[in-house]
């Protein structure tokens, strides 16, 4: 069946003087911000909705009785038991009782390390700043060495979010302190801990003296300080005070001879205060994160505490979610690929895969012809990115290889127990892989998760299952919508591999420079115009789009229209397209370009995302038609309108 999207014949807007109200006029005008949200678009939108068909899947699975070992047993048996307050409130903190017999016979630097050592997470995925333990570990390639999996350490331990949350002398910020410190007495009174408060201080000043050691944020993001080889001899010298041997130990590494140690300042920081904080406040500090870290599955008070703060404080919501919310992200976060299963069965099914994948072919067909004919890209450096684009594996929908979780036992009535054992599986997956072969095409997303992930190293790219549906791809819908939408979202992900957030990692996802200084400063001079046309867009008198700040987005947007236009074409294998709803293929794929863009957003929201988004407002991304001839020729657009864009103002780059 074809489905046609929504028409927007009755628009009084011309497309050549306002191209996102022509397409979106009618659903500007009838949709609603939600209450409590400052925005609302096609993002929000497949939230909300992937939120519903996940919580069914899973509440379906709950409500049978699937055969014992099944995805399905074990899925709705975790939420069972996560759901399950009553049973949770009646063994009130008991479920900590061997934890904190470990952390009572904590007594001295070679314990400290071992307890340490076990909470060694590899949880930690790539994308966190700061870990949910001291020190976080990630099993991925190294970062000159595409053959080999290594651990990547970096730091992590810290209640609050960042570093300048705990230097930063602001009012503010002191203010927040003491909240924070008022927090973590609640929570060890709770636990029944006397002397809760002086207690409390002492875990704060410990946190601080980790923070002062940890590396600003500006490093942090660097890639190139974040390559520290280490091998395990370097952290005895240069990382005094924890006993290294005991800690790797505990964490599954004994053995390991080679690490990458993101962030060496807070290595050293926090090992050194293993020598010199004193043991009290270590075990003060590990049993409050204990609890802090298993809230979910404790007592309700326990978990109202903890969003109390992280929550209310932190992120200004009234309203703790409801049970049900966090019993579904509980549920994702231990057995991801198990609710993907189930909802790739429902909602994604082969065919669906099968036409997406004929979509990413012309994609990079198209790319492919785009980089050979670049005139601001060298040869040498043209022969560089065509290999890269060779070796780029696209993951979409969801993996071709599931995680095998048969060893996994989830029982119902145990939600902690669950939560345990699901950390452990994890864990032990996640090591086993420094003995495997790195996998490109390892999944960093869940399928039932809305996004697409770029992993530069491996040179991957997944498009998760929930991101493509309607409105962005409708697997039994009209194909010049779903290139003009999704196709671009898929060319604009993919441009990221080649483009400046790309060209330091090489085909095979190594840090490498493959941009000569001459490709560098051609490029920068096509991207100068484009720069100069958003910085033009003004949406309020004294406001505009600041045109650098949202230049790399834009180049990429531009990218993704580009090429996606040229698959489309491709696609039609010198065919007309059929005309659908009074429109023209070509018409099509510039509509459903635009609709991608949709987007209410308050005053307040709209002024924060100019100040400091890498995006431009949606009404302006919609605009990178004008760069594009064939859109003038799809709507008639001239000389006039108030969209046109003389031929040779025109911006390319790609
Ligand atoms: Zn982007």
């Amino acid at each position: 069946m074809l489905v046609v999207r929504a028409g927007t014949q009755d628009s009084p807007v011309k497309p050549g003087d306002d191209f996102y109200r022509y397409a979106n006029g009618s659903w500007l005008a009838k949709s609603v911000i939600p209450a409590g949200q400052q925005s609302y678009d096609n993002r929000a939108m497949l939230t909300e909705k992937t939120s519903k068909q996940v919580r069914d899947l899973i509440q379906d699975a709950a409500a049978t009785h699937s055969a014992t070992g099944s995805i399905a047993q074990k899925v709705g048996d975790y939420y069972a038991s996560f759901m399950d307050e009553g049973g949770i409130e009646a063994k009130g903190l008991a479920p900590l009782a061997d934890e904190m017999t470990a952390i009572a016979a904590i007594t001295n630097k070679a314990s400290l390390s071992a307890y340490l050592g076990s909470t060694l997470n590899s949880e930690v995925d790539g994308l966190t700043a700061n870990a949910d333990h001291v020190l976080g570990v990630w099993i991925n390639q190294g970062f000159e060495d595409s053959e080999h999996n290594l651990p990547h350490l970096w730091q992590g331990g810290l209640g609050l979010p960042d570093r300048d949350n705990y230097i930063d002398p602001s009012v503010k910020m002191v203010e927040l302190r003491a909240q924070y410190q008022a927090h973590i007495a609640a929570v060890l009174k709770l636990a029944g801990f006397a002397d809760s408060d002086t207690r409390a201080m002492r875990i704060l000043s410990l946190e601080t003296r980790m923070a002062r050691t940890f590396a600003p944020e500006s490093d942090a993001a660097d890639v190139f300080k974040q390559n520290n080889p280490w091998k395990r001899a370097d952290f005895d010298v240069r990382a005094a005070g924890m006993d290294w041997e005991a800690y790797f130990k505990s964490a599954g590494l004994a053995g390991q001879s080679e690490f990458i140690v993101w962030q060496p300042s807070a290595v050293t920081g926090v090992s050194a205060l293993v020598d010199t904080e004193g043991i009290d406040p270590w075990r003060d500090y590990l049993r409050f994160h204990l609890i802090e870290h298993y809230a979910g599955v404790l007592p309700p008070a326990a978990a109202a505490e903890h969003f109390s703060f992280y929550g209310k404080i932190l992120s200004g919501r009234q309203q703790a979610p409801d049970h049900a919310e966090a019993a579904i992200a509980a549920t994702n976060g231990a057995l991801g690929q198990a609710v993907g299963q189930l909802y790739t069965r429902r909602y994604f099914p082969p065919e669906a895969k099968a036409r997406v994948q004929v979509m990413v072919t012309d994609l990079t067909t198209a790319f492919r012809s785009r980089i050979a004919n670049l005139a601001w890209m060298s040869p040498q450096t043209k022969e560089k990115a065509l290999a890269k684009l060779a070796a780029l594996e696209i993951g979409i929908g969801y993996p071709d290889a599931w995680i095998d979780y048969s060893t996994l036992n989830v029982v119902r009535g145990d939600a902690f127990g669950n939560w345990r054992r699901a950390e452990a599986f994890n864990r032990q997956r996640n090591l086993k892989k420094l003995r495997q072969p790195v996998d490109p095409i390892e999944w960093p997303i869940h399928p039932q998760i809305p996004g697409a992930v770029i992993m530069f190293s491996p040179n991957a790219e997944f498009f998760s299952a929930a991101i493509l549906q309607p409105p962005y791809f409708d697997s039994q819908g009209d194909s010049a919508s779903n290139y003009g939408s999704a196709g671009a979202g898929m060319a604009h992900e993919i441009s990221h591999s080649f483009d400046e957030l790309g060209n330091i990692y090489d085909a095979h996802g190594r840090l490498s420079r493959w941009w000569s200084g001459e490709d560098l400063g051609r490029f920068r001079a096509e991207a100068a115009k484009l720069v100069a046309q958003y910085d033009a867009y003004c949406p309020l008198p004294d406001l505009c789009v600041k045109g650098k700040q949202v230049l790399s987005e834009n180049a990429a947007d531009l990218a993704g229209l580009l090429v996606a236009h040229d698959a489309y074409v491709l696609s039609l294998k010198g065919q007309t397209d059929v005309v659908l709803g009074g429109r023209s293929g070509e018409q099509r794929f510039f509509l459903a370009f635009a609709e991608r863009w949709r987007r209410l957003q308050s005053e307040t929201a709209l002024r924060r995302q100019i100040a400091a988004d890498t995006h431009a407002p949606g009404e302006y991304r919609s605009d990178a038609v004008r760069n594009v001839d064939a859109w003038y020729q799809a709507y008639k657009v001239v000389n006039g309108d108030k969209l046109y864009v003389k031929p040779e103002d025109r911006v390319r780059i790609w």
